[in-house]
């Protein structure tokens, strides 16, 4: 039933033939076949098929861990529904297939009239609305008293391909029934709502559901374009701006309530999700390192899926897959990694980054002081025109090398380097003349690993144009139509893709866990830190006359970006004269460029945030999927100049500004010579 790809080997001029490591992208039915949401039967029967390969594979040891969250399921004897009078619109329900929902939201008790209105308002902040929700106005919170219902709007802008493009199965576009499920919490890293700050075990304590973090209390509700319509074209009330109007042939007026012919019709939301404690499972893989067994290197994804997970996650749960079987290979043939290798599959990550989080919050202790890098192996494709790298500053060189040494998996490029094709698609040309590598934001498993420990994370996929291909993530996502036959109709049809993919996560895994030197670089960061610095500069001086009367300064911070670029340098210096022979003095430094990241933890959090706690990135308070840097002092300067109380808002901002400075000259310390 499998499909073998292909087979080759990447390699790096610091790892001795020994360790060539050799990835076999290996994808197919296997795990796409049957939906498998997280707390399902079928999801635990996948778990346990990854545990039993594993370990048939050679990995030293694999476990199941288990964790009680809530999650949310749509009651199969009250279906959801939205309807306008008694034009009943049926919800895609095909057998045994979840049918639509967004988890985790409110119920509704009665019947409510859908309006925008401006009584008692909840303010619902879900990064899923957020993220592709864009008034163009000041901030983007949408505030709302009774139910939200959201569709996808294919734009049908002149640079969007999509517009296109046939909707599945003729092409790889959304057909108009077609819903994107997912989350609405505002969790901001807290992992199961109700048991924030330790792991969900069965003496943990648990909030209540009133008392959980992130449960929204209203209704919300998927649908597709084709439903949204028959709600949209008799709206009444203002013409909405420019930027709100989609492409659906309808006016886009924003209300309330329809215009005077309809005026006696309601639209009816009935929406009965329950929301309850359910066992979910990870599976934790591990590799004995050699010398350094109590140092780890994690690659971990999410086996969970909303339907059957075609692209979301399986194509990434693929590569981990692989890359245990090509580990597994390499131990039968005498190689042991110098460092442990952990693999995990987590469950749950659609409701919230649950199992990563969870499994983080259950291992903090030891993460803070063992873990090396934590790379994340979510959906492994989204386009099919260039790999796309988020990660810390320190992963850029390590990136930049070993991309240099994959081959390129587009047709006509043989020979090729998947560095020079992905740097002459995806230039970054107002910062270096290199491919773009991306700020790391959040909406997948890394989140708890880098934004609350403070380990270095990365992640790698291939991507679309994004300047002809402007929608997040791929039309698809998170429907029904997430198959494996997408993926080998349209998306990769070669399996090249998901190979270079393969190359570059296993490839990470491989020279974090095996270099005897870490690959990681302290010059980079100072370079990213000074550019943010300066970012973050332009942003307050947009208000000159308030940065005087309050006396607001940024020299502290780009001082202590000049203290952290000299004792990068130095400390890149030293390592060049090191006594490699010493295995002491190796484990030093190692130690050094491991803690660097850790160092930009502040335990205290960012503001509103507790689980937030790195001081150079956050994800953006307004877009959970993109990375912002500075986030304290950024958050603090947003829309400051509609604040109630201005000298207290600039207060705020020179505080962050002292804590940013305080937290980067701390990083500093750590990479100068210890005594
Ligand atoms: N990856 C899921 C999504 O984007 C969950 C993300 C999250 O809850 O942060 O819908
Ligand atoms: N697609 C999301 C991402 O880009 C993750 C998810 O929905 O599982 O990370
Ligand atoms: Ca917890
Ligand atoms: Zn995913
Ligand atoms: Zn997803």
């Amino acid at each position: 039933e499998w499909i073998v790809i292909c087979s080759s080997e990447v390699s790096h001029q610091e790892t001795t033939a020994l360790h060539a490591f050799t990835v076999i992208v290996i994808f197919g039915g296997k795990f796409t076949r049957l939906p498998h949401l997280a707390g399902t039967e079928q999801n635990l029967r996948y778990a346990e098929q990854i545990r039993d390969e594993w370990l048939e594979f050679g990995l030293d040891s694999v476990e199941m861990v288990p964790y009680d969250v809530l999650l949310s399921y749509p009651n199969k004897s009250q279906p959801n529904y939205i309807s306008i009078v008694d034009q009943l619109f049926k919800i895609q329900n095909v057998q045994s297939v979840p049918p639509p929902s967004h988890a985790l939201c409110g119920s509704t008790g009665e019947e409510r009239h859908v309006s925008w209105s401006k009584g008692d308002h909840y303010v619902l902040r879900p990064s899923r609305l957020l993220g592709c929700w864009s008034p163009g106005t000041t901030g983007s919170i949408l505030q709302v008293s009774k139910g939200i219902f959201v569709f996808t709007c294919v734009k049908s802008v002149k640079h969007n391909l999509c517009a296109r493009v046939q909707p599945y199965p003729a092409g790889w576009n959304l057909p108009g029934g077609g819903a994107q499920r997912g989350n609405v919490l505002n969790l901001n890293g807290a992992g199961d709502p109700l048991t924030p700050g330790y792991p969900a075990k069965d003496y943990t304590y648990r909030f209540s559901l009133e008392d959980g973090v992130g449960l929204p209390k209203i209704p919300v509700h998927p649908i597709g374009f084709h439903d949204a319509i028959h709600l949209l074209k008799n709206m009444g009330g203002q013409i909405p701006p420019n930027n709100w109007k989609g492409a659906l042939n309808v006016s886009y007026r924003i209300g309330p309530g329809f215009t005077d012919d309809f005026k006696s019709q309601k639209v009816r939301m009935n929406i009965n999700t329950d929301n309850k404690v359910t066992r979910i499972y990870n599976v934790i893989g591990r590799i004995r390192g050699a010398l350094e067994p109590d140092r780890y290197v994690i690659l971990g994804g999410h086996r969970d899926a909303w339907v059957f997970g075609g692209i979301d996650p399986m194509s990434g749960a693929a590569v981990v897959h692989e890359t245990v079987r090509s580990a597994g290979r390499l131990l039968s043939k005498g190689w042991r990694p110098r460092r442990t290798i952990v693999f995990a599959s987590w469950d749950a990550e659609e409701f919230g980054l649950l199992g990563s989080t969870e499994w983080a919050e259950d291992n903090a202790k030891l993460l803070q002081e063992r873990a090396v890098a934590y790379i994340n192996a979510d959906s492994a494709i989204e386009g099919m025109y260039t790999l796309r790298v988020d990660c810390t500053p320190s992963l850029h060189t390590l990136v930049y090398d070993l991309t240099k040494q994959i081959t390129s998996p587009e047709e006509g490029e043989e020979g090729v380097s998947l560095y020079e094709s992905w740097h002459k698609r995806d230039n970054w040309t107002n910062d270096r003349d290199a491919p773009r590598i991306s700020k790391l934001g959040s909406g997948s498993d890394f989140e708890a690993y880098f934004i609350r420990l403070g380990i270095a994370a990365g992640r790698a996929r291939y991507t679309k144009n994004k300047k002809t291909e402007r929608y997040s993530s791929y039309p698809v996502y998170h429907s029904v139509y997430e198959t494996f036959e997408i993926v080998e109709k349209f998306y990769d049809p070669t399996f090249k893709r998901l190979q270079a993919v393969a190359q570059v996560r296993g490839g990470l895994i491989f020279l974090l866990a095996d270099s005897q030197l870490l690959p990681l670089d302290a010059d980079q960061y100072a370079d990213s830190l000074r550019k943010y610095a300066h970012s973050i500069t332009q942003l307050a001086q947009t208000h000159p006359e308030e940065m005087k009367v309050y006396e607001v300064s940024f020299d502290s911070l780009f001082s202590a970006v000049e203290n952290f670029t000299v004792a990068a340098r130095d400390f890149h210096e030293r390592l060049q004269t090191l006594n490699r022979a010493d295995p002491l003095q190796v484990r030093v430094m190692n130690d050094q460029l491991m803690y660097l990241e850790r160092a930009f933890i502040d335990p205290l959090g960012l503001p509103g945030r507790p689980f937030y706690r790195h001081v150079i990135f956050a994800p953006s308070s307004h877009n959970k999927y993109a990375g912002m840097s500075f986030p304290g002092i950024y958050d603090a300067l947003f829309d400051i100049e509609h604040s109630a109380d201005p000298q207290k808002a600039w207060e705020e901002v020179k505080r962050q500004i002292s804590i940013a400075a305080f937290t980067v000259n701390a990083a500093a310390m750590t990479l100068t010579p210890p005594a």
